[in-house]
């Protein structure tokens, strides 16, 4: 859903009780759009109940916010295909693999899928061999397979992490992200792995 409220192009997350909140700045300057994963069906809620479950979340950044659309909720499903080809098919990006959206991964994920498709059928033309062969389409396979498994595990990882109750998870999570935050080379390669560079 949209909110009317100004974002100055900024990205903003919290990870609460409430389930992962992220407020995520649309082309307009006082457009954000609201993506909230939660256990409760908020949807339901009276909008004025709404608005205030969601200034608590978001530690009052949303005070004095309206709704600027409807709100959708749908199930999340984390799901991967055994198989991404057969003959003359490729299956990427969702069709392939679905994961938690809380990092914002899943088009990042389908763009690299695009791009190693891309450079195996340009590989392939070069080589003599038909594009669809199973042989040309399963480097891909083999190439994205792994990496898009490794990906789900992480946000699977977050997700509990996040959503854990337990006090001794809540530390060692904290306590890992600070690590990572404090250390340059560590986070540059988390920057990385998230942009789909490495
Ligand atoms: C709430 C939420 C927030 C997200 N936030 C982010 C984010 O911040 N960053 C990020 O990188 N990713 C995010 N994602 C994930 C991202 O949206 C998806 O990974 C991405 O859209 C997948 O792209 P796709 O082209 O593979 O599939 P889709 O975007 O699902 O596109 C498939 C298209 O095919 C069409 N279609 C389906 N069946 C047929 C048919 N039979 N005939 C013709 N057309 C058909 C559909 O209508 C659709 O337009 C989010 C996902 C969710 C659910």
């Amino acid at each position: 859903m949209r909110l009317s409220l100004a974002h100055e192009g900024v990205a903003r997350q919290w990870f609460g009780e409430s389930g992962p909140l992220a407020l995520l700045p649309l082309v307009e300057p006082d457009l954000v759009a609201v993506v909230w994963s939660s256990f409760d069906d908020l949807s339901k809620l009276p909008p004025s109940a709404f608005l205030g479950r969601l200034e608590e979340a978001s530690e009052g950044a949303t005070a004095g916010a309206t709704l600027a659309s409807d709100r959708f909720a749908f199930p999340l499903m984390q799901q991967q295909s055994l198989q991404y080809v057969t003959e003359g098919v490729a299956l990427l990006g969702d069709a392939a693999h679905a994961i938690h959206p809380l990092a914002g991964q899943g088009a990042n994920l389908g763009f690299a899928d695009a791009r190693c498709l891309v450079t195996e059928l340009a590989g392939a033309r070069i080589e003599g061999h038909v594009p669809g062969d199973l042989g040309v389409l399963k480097r891909y396979e083999r190439a994205r397979k792994p990496h898009n498994y490794m990906a789900a595990l992480a946000m699977e990882g977050f997700h509990r992490a996040f959503t854990s109750g337990m006090p001794l998870v809540g530390l060692a999570r904290n306590l890992g992200l600070q690590f990572v935050q404090e250390n340059k080379t560590l986070k540059q390669l988390a920057i990385s792995v998230a942009s789909g560079r490495l």
